[in-house]
């Protein structure tokens, strides 16, 4: 028996079409209550997964609002909501693995709002924050991978990562587990023999098969690992530190790649004295732009901060945008700039002020080994050249992933501990331990592939996993 449970699926602003979904034991009576399918359908009897369309329904009370009322004392007066679709997914086939019905509106959050109230005088209650997944995954329709891939692709900024986390909710991750996981069940059966029979043994031949197998597994969770970290700036954006004196137009430029007004753009030099972030998307490249206090030597407590700040930033940078003003000839600050930046961190200098008389020999900077790019974040001439320049120097971002990327960090670390009790099991069948000894490696292999799927993760961090989902999902 689980309680039956209702959520706006859409957000709560005005769209074409919003959708709400009830889930759980009575979700086909309430909605038989409040919807009238035009073809004199009851929804009880409806086909699966097939859309009605139809009246809903709410009742008029006596004080004027339209909550439904069962009473028997007075005949309700029913009152119109919507006309809209309707479909009936029954369990277990459904999102949920219960009984669901949807309700397609159109989408104004006042009918939405109307239609949860109806169903919520009828025994229905709030969902929490992603409770149809959780009910999904507690009722086996998916994975603990496939939920988090979930949240994933809703959350996902990049085309990469939507890709990405399509697959893994098709359980590309999933698989990989699973297929680890049986093989050392395998493994671990005959090892249980051989201690329940002392009789029995491992001979040589299949030991040696059990190492291939062990050192076979050990490589894929590697392989998974490794991905992790590229994950991480497929997901987060690459840290940009967008560096420079005061007044080249490092904020102009911050405003000019996102489209609009973020930073504070005025001639008085010192004006950004800390860093500003915000996310920007180059073609498929996803940025972190980080615009940092402007580099000089300066007595002012704050703006000295500001700059430390400013160096910081360059040191933990994917990319470096030095940006000068290219209406003056280099001066010593840009020259400090261009030599805190490492060698190792790709790096573009932004020749600013391409509306204004040029006074900047570019050949100055040869030398620095940098990209460079003439631009006006005034006019935004020069602009389209930057944005190729930057998709060239990060074609990773144009290589579209099937789930094959491990982004997620609760996953990266079971499977990193997975990784090294079979690494500790591989060296104790080396060192011809006993069975026994290596069976708790084997244990401890599987408990941590089975926190990754779900199949022994504790119940509070169950619970942390899907609070983070909205409403409705
Ligand atoms: P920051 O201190 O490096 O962040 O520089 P700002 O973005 O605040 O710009 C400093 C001044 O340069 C402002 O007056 C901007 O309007 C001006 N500026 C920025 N970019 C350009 C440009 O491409 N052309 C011209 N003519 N002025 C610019």
């Amino acid at each position: 028996m689980s309680d039956t449970i209702a959520a706006i699926a859409t957000g709560n602003t005005v769209s074409a079409i919003g959708i709400i979904r009830v889930s759980g034991d009575i979700a086909l009576t309430v909605s038989d209550n409040i919807f009238r399918t035009t073809c004199g359908t009851k929804l009880k009897n409806a086909e699966n997964k097939r859309m009605y369309y139809g009246e809903l329904i709410a009742t008029k009370q006596g004080d004027g609002s339209s909550v439904w009322s069962s009473s028997e004392t007075e005949e309700p007066s029913p009152c119109l909501v919507d006309l809209c679709l309707c479909t009936v997914s029954r369990a277990p086939n459904s999102y949920t693995g219960e009984d669901m019905v949807e309700f397609h509106c159109h989408g104004s959050p006042v009918v939405l709002a109307e239609v949860q109230k109806v169903l919520f005088s009828q025994c229905v209650r709030q969902a929490l924050p992603g409770e149809f997944t959780k009910r999904a995954f507690l009722n086996g329709r998916m994975d603990l991978t496939q939920a988090e891939a979930v949240i994933d692709l809703i959350e996902s900024e990049t085309a990469v990562a939507a890709y990405n986390a399509a697959g893994q909710l098709r359980g590309k991750i999933s698989l990989k587990m699973d297929s680890a996981y049986n093989r050392l069940v395998d493994i671990m059966a005959h090892f249980h023999v051989v201690i329940d029979y002392p009789d029995e043994d491992i001979d040589e031949f299949r030991l040696q098969n059990y190492l291939i197998t062990l050192d076979e597994i050990k490589r894929e969770f590697q392989q998974l690992i490794d991905t992790h970290e590229r994950s991480k700036v497929l997901r987060n954006g690459i840290p940009t530190a967008i560096i420079g004196r005061p007044n080249t137009g490092k904020s102009s430029l911050l405003n000019a790649l996102l489209g609009y007004d973020r930073a504070i753009v005025t001639d008085i030099a010192g004006t950004t004295r800390d860093t500003i972030e915000e996310k920007v998307l180059v073609g498929n490249v996803l940025l972190r732009l980080i615009d940092t206090a402007g580099l000089r030597k300066t007595s002012d407590h704050i703006e000295k901060f500001g700059v430390e700040r400013a160096f910081a930033a360059i040191s933990t940078a994917g990319l470096v945008i030095l940006v000068l003003d290219g209406s003056e000839p280099l001066k010593s600050n840009d020259y400090d700039a261009l030599r805190s930046i490492p060698q190792e961190i790709p790096k573009i200098a932004v020749v600013n002020k391409s509306d204004l008389p040029a006074a900047l020999n570019s050949g100055e900077l040869d030398e620095f080994g940098v990209e460079i790019c003439t631009v006006s974040a005034l006019s935004g001439e020069g602009l389209d050249s930057l944005e190729n320049q930057i998709k060239s120097m990060f074609p990773g971002f144009d290589v579209i992933p099937s789930g094959e990327l491990l982004t997620n960090t609760r996953q990266a670390e079971a499977i990193s501990r997975a990784a090294d009790s079979v690494s500790l099991a591989i060296d104790a069948l080396r060192a011809s331990v006993t069975p026994d000894a290596t069976l708790t490696d084997l244990e401890a292999a599987l408990t941590a592939i089975g926190e990754v799927t779900g199949r022994t993760v504790r119940e509070d961090i169950i619970n942390r996993i899907f609070e983070r989902f909205c409403v409705g999902k």
